[in-house]
């Protein structure tokens, strides 16, 4: 069975020539990445803070979408006083 030479160049995977880039936001504070973050060590996050607010949040078994951040929040998630039970 011979395919038309149009069905063919349908059926070739679509290469260099129309890459398809995703935008990449950071899932921490919603900056959009560049293309070139993908090489970075914190990646898929903006920056290593964001990475390790990712990785705390894990940690304590709440992680939440979080629309607004700054600095005085974000020393708050790190510093969590209130959660430590009495060792007894
Ligand atoms: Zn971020």
């Amino acid at each position: 069975m011979t395919w038309p030479a149009s069905v063919r160049d349908n059926l070739k995977p679509r290469t260099s020539h129309t890459p398809m880039i995703q935008p990449v936001s950071c899932p921490i504070c919603a900056k959009v990445l560049a293309p070139t973050a993908s090489d970075s060590a914190c990646f898929p996050f903006c920056s290593i803070r964001c990475k390790q607010i990712d990785l705390s949040r894990w940690l304590d078994g709440k992680y939440a979408v979080v629309e607004d951040l700054s600095p005085d929040r974000l020393a708050m998630e790190f510093m969590e006083p209130e959660d430590l039970p009495p060792e007894e």
